[in-house]
């Protein structure tokens, strides 16, 4: 008898040049990613040569009206490693008929900033840091914790190791993995401060590919935890109180500052970032305030402070940076939720083409 894992793992390549491209974009409420597939057959590796597709808006909270129909173009391919195969995932932004992007696209201007002759001089490189909290599906409880009660207060859960520290590793190591097989530059993942939070690292990553990459690995961790009917939370404070939120740190760096003397680089850059602050804060996710308290090594959302090697600051520069005199800095304020096509393209906006 056949199970219907055998059918899955069926090899498409060995008998046609058929393969399955599934599809992926974001929906109306910004974090919400959709999927569908279609049978396609020729070129693999280049998105401009795949066929345009099209969805109803007015089912995904895009689209008012009588002209409900939204284009995806194709941006990114990724192999598929729920498929296999030849088959691939292709990340895609949205437009309307007329060929201008919907609302929701934050991909199309963040691709006009990193077009910029400038910032393509710069080489930006970013290595965005993903927490997120893994809840059980019933209860919407962080995985592992007592059912309506609290574990233990925070102090071995970072990093930790055993059986009443850690919730959900197997989960966390099937990501890892389908990503690296995808073709994701995931550096790497831990277990965070909060039990049952986990963090991974995209990067570093140039340019617009760090925020494909990252969405691509969120789609990722939602098809795994779908399959292991755990749900994944991007909530910048899953649980009020004495528990850490999530954020989605943000390093960075251009070619001048990973050069001898970057500091002074470094040190502009984060004097305009202090000039925007409130700007930025305003794109770095929706609830941030509820994880920015200046507690839970946050600072105060409404103050713009740095510091080397220190975690209560909005700007870390690390030691290694501070020593050598050049490197990255790592911005502190976006949360899990945010949008790196609108985080990304803003830090390259605001420290290289914006003239105060
Ligand atoms: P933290 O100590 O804040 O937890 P992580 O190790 O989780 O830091 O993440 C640091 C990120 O910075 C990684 O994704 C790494 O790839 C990235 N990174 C390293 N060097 C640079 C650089 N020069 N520019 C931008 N990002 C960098
Ligand atoms: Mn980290
Ligand atoms: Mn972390
Ligand atoms: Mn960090």
């Amino acid at each position: 008898m056949s199970t219907v894992t055998d059918f899955m793992n069926l090899n498409l390549s060995t008998i046609h040049d058929k393969f399955i491209a599934e599809y992926i974009w974001i929906g109306g409420s910004g974090l919400d990613i959709r999927s569908k597939a279609r049978t396609l057959s020729g070129s693999l590796d280049d998105p401009q040569k795949l066929p345009k597709w099209n969805y109803d808006g007015s089912s995904t909270g895009q689209a008012h009206g009588h002209d409900t129909e939204v284009i995806l173009y194709p941006q990114a391919i990724f192999k598929d490693p729920f498929r296999r195969g030849n088959n691939i995932l292709v990340l895609c932004d949205a437009y309307n008929p007329t060929g201008d992007p919907i609302y929701t696209n934050k991909r199309f201007e963040a691709a006009k900033i990193f077009n910029h002759p400038d910032v393509v001089a710069e080489l930006p490189w970013y290595g965005l840091e993903q927490e997120y909290t893994l809840m059980e599906k019933d209860t919407k409880w962080p995985l592992g914790w007592p059912r309506g009660g609290f574990p233990k207060p925070q102090g071995p859960y970072y990093c930790g190791v055993g059986a009443e520290k850690v919730f959900g590793r197997d989960i966390v190591d099937a990501h890892y993995k389908a990503c690296l097989y995808a073709g994701i530059n995931i550096g790497g993942v831990n277990a965070e401060v909060m039990p049952g939070q986990w963090e991974f690292q995209i990067g570093p990553s140039v340019g617009i590919t760090a925020a494909d990459e990252l969405w691509v690995a969120r789609y990722i961790l939602e098809r795994v935890t779908e399959i292991a009917g755990v749900v994944v939370s991007f909530d910048p404070k899953p649980v009020p109180g004495d528990w850490n939120g999530a954020g989605g740190h943000t390093n960075y760096s251009t070619k001048s500052m990973r050069e001898d003397g970057g500091y002074e680089a470094i040190q502009k850059a984060i004097e305009k970032l202090g000039l925007r602050h409130e700007d930025h804060i305003a794109g770095y996710g929706e609830g941030n305030e509820r994880r920015l308290t200046g507690n839970h090594e946050t600072a105060d959302i409404n103050t713009f402070s740095w510091g080397v090697a220190k975690r209560g600051v909005s700007i870390r520069v690390g030691r290694d940076t501070a020593e050598e005199g050049k490197g990255y800095f790592e911005d502190r304020r976006p949360g899990s939720n945010m949008d790196p096509y609108v985080v990304t393209s803003m830090i390259a906006e605001t420290t290289i083409l914006w003239k105060p």
